[in-house]
């Protein structure tokens, strides 16, 4: 059984603000010993797509940067580039978007540096020889850096259920021709009696193929399953052709952590923010209304057992009425499942098979 440490958000003097719960966590967690002196620590994290604006706030990335700095190691922000054409698809871009955000050097304490390079290219392939992945491909920074902290905004996510520390790690550090080995055969279909015609998804794909006379129609030979036109949808009238595919783009990128973390044993360790809890990820252009209140700070070195306690907390909490969650959810229901019927525990059954860690945890509140 792991130890998951938890932070509630109650902060009423300063002894107990949100940047002391950091500290407190990162000690007792021992995400400390993850790094040695001088270690290169490279913290992974999301830095929002711009019109976003429930990403994680810097002033908590912040935090556990000085935290890094307070241990003797020399932390650095990453990311990789994005598959789809958006505001961080190439490093300058990626940067920009970046600073616009509020990830710059005055604020943060530590550079950015884009894990796979100005175009996506920049990446290592590991050999796993699991189901789906021979190798998998992704940012050389993630496999330079001596240390890895994955500091992960817990949201909803249009392919997987949620997105937490498995997918900031394992789809996040992904190289564009990793990406696209996730994604693939991820392909869309359209609901014809849900269609308004609107052309939303047309202008949101990537690949430019989708035609929109009265209803919309895919080409799907050069669909790469990015998923952009089914969050763009208004109508919910875009999702999976096949609903396996979405178990085995869970399945990949669970094969992409155990790449990453190959050679990395005792040398990750993970902090998930269960705040802005939104149906959607932080690569959507804009950010819906949370489907629960904020719930509190995870840390833990288990990337299962952490994503584990983080689902666990968000299904034990009431749902938040008038969001993209039909009814009221009571404490309990399950949040994740009701954003989008994806069976989102099938990361943590591979992860857990395949030994990145446990289901089963121990919640350790901090006073
Ligand atoms: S976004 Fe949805 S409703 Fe609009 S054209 Fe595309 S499938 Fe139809
Ligand atoms: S059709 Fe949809 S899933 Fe396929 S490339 Fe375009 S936006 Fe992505």
């Amino acid at each position: 059984m792991s130890e998951v440490y938890f932070a509630n958000l109650h902060a009423d003097r300063p002894s107990r603000n949100i940047p002391s719960k950091i500290q407190q966590l990162f000690e007792r967690a021992r995400l400390g010993e993850t790094f040695q002196k001088d270690d290169l620590v490279a913290i992974k994290t999301h830095f929002g797509e711009p019109g976003n604006t429930t990403f994680l706030r810097p002033q908590y990335v912040g935090a556990v940067v000085d935290m890094v700095h307070q241990s003797g190691g020399k932390p650095f922000l990453t990311d990789a580039n994005t598959l789809y054409v958006g505001g961080r698809s190439n490093a300058v871009d990626h940067l920009n978007a970046a600073v616009r955000h509020g990830y710059n050097y005055p604020v943060i304490n530590a550079p950015a540096i884009i894990a796979d390079g100005l175009l996506g290219k920049d990446e290592v392939e590991v050999e796993v020889d699991l189901k789906h992945c021979h190798t998998v491909k992704f940012g050389a920074a993630a496999q330079h850096a001596h240390s890895i902290l994955v500091v992960s905004h817990f949201k909803g996510h249009v392919m997987t259920g949620f997105g937490g520390a498995l997918k900031n790690l394992g789809m996040g550090f992904g190289s564009r021709a990793g990406k696209l080995e996730m994604h693939r055969f991820a392909h869309p279909e359209v609901d014809l009696e849900r269609c308004g015609g609107c052309g939303l998804c047309a202008r949101s794909c990537p690949q430019d193929t989708i035609v929109v006379k009265s209803k919309a129609c895919i080409e799907l030979a050069r669909c790469i399953g990015c998923g952009e036109c089914w969050v763009a949808c208004p109508n919910d009238a875009i999702g999976p052709q096949d609903p396996q595919s979405l178990i085995n783009i869970q399945e990949k990128i669970v094969e992409y952590c155990y790449g990453i973390l190959k050679g990395k044993q005792g040398r990750v360790g993970y902090m998930t923010f269960v705040v802005d809890v939104t149906p959607h990820c932080d690569c959507p252009a804009w950010s819906d209304r949370p489907v629960v209140p904020d719930i509190g700070i995870l840390a833990s070195l288990d990337p299962v057992a952490i994503d584990q306690a983080a689902a666990d907390l968000v299904n034990q909490a009431r749902g938040i009425d008038g969001t993209r969650l039909a009814h009221n959810l009571q404490p309990g229901e399950d949040k994740l499942f009701a954003l989008g019927n994806i069976d989102w525990t099938a990361q943590l059954r591979y992860a857990e098979k395949l030994g990145l860690g446990s289901r089963k945890y121990k919640l350790i509140e901090l006073e």
